[in-house]
């Protein structure tokens, strides 16, 4: 068994990172496996080296170890882009040039009802969809899934993925996916952004099959972006692994805790002299 951890080094790790680094480790401990780092750095904007040094730091004090050297996402550029070649190649990806205005303003056209949301937000209107695809993949552009064309390019394939965790449901078992809901609730997402030529789900998957990860464990918050990640192992013939979506961690009043919420940062747990025992504890007793 093989799992990971791979946080994104813009900002310090908190109680709920812990945690899932925390289930991640143990899991590959109790079947003798291996447990994986990946610094997720792909966007220049936001990464920076003092976070991703407090990520090893925090994950040691933890308890944790993985075998070096650490996959960074900013060293295989070559890998996303062979990927979305192989994607382009399919006819499946299309340039998008709208801006998030445009997507809003088109979701809430009166014809097309509420817009619905995806893992990604508002599910894409399909506006550039129609757009001349011919000649070589564009360079520095936006590039969407078309979900349909990818759904069509799958045909009767089944999609669907092993819950080993909670799910959404608060079960494991197996989740299946179905083309209906992948079109209107999932839709057509970006898979390379201008500003980094990969996206993350591009690229957690491409990571996934290239570290030979079998069980990805990661909050319930990611479990929607799962069936997206489920597609993109389809059209790529990357294995698909088993998931393990874990409950989030939530504070003494119930409330989910923010993604960076700095007072929850394990490194001020320990700059006040908690031990790792003790912050151990609070993941487990926050339910
Ligand atoms: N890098 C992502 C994050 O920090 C998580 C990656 C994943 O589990 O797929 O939220």
């Amino acid at each position: 068994m093989n799992t990971r951890f791979a946080p994104s080094p813009t900002g310090p790790l908190h109680l709920g990172h812990g945690f899932s680094a925390l289930t991640a480790w143990r899991m590959a401990q109790a079947a003798g496996g291996t447990f994986l780092l990946r610094i997720e750095d792909i966007d220049p904007s936001r990464a920076r080296p003092e976070w991703e040094a407090l990520i090893y730091a925090d994950l040691r004090w933890l308890g944790l170890d993985w075998p070096e050297p650490v996959m960074r996402q900013s060293e295989r550029a070559e890998a996303y882009a062979a990927a979305l070649d192989v994607l382009w190649d399919c006819g499946l990806l299309y340039p998008c040039s709208c801006s998030r205005r445009d997507i809003q303003e088109a979701a809430r056209a009166p014809q097309e009802g509420a817009p619905l949301l995806g893992p990604d937000g508002v599910v894409y209107p399909g506006t550039c969809r129609g757009r001349d695809r011919g000649g070589a993949r564009p360079e520095g552009a936006v590039l969407r899934l078309d979900m349909a064309a990818a759904l069509a390019a799958l045909g009767a394939r089944e999609l669907g993925f092993s819950e080993t965790g909670q799910g959404l449901e608060g079960h494991g078992g197996y989740v299946g996916l179905t083309p209906e809901n992948l079109l209107s609730h999932v839709g057509d997402v970006v898979l390379c952004r201008r500003d980094m030529a990969t996206s993350y789900h591009l690229s957690v998957v491409v990571d996934d099959a290239a570290q030979g990860i079998t069980h990805v464990v990661r909050g319930r918050d990611l479990f929607e972006a799962t069936a997206i990640h489920v597609v993109l192992q389809a059209l790529l013939e990357l294995p698909v692994p088993d998931y393990h979506h874990h409950r989030l961690i939530r504070d003494a009043t119930g409330k989910r805790l923010a993604k960076r919420d700095d007072a929850r940062a394990l490194s001020a747990y320990r700059a006040e002299g908690l031990s790792p025992q003790q912050v151990i504890a609070l993941f487990e007793s926050s339910a």
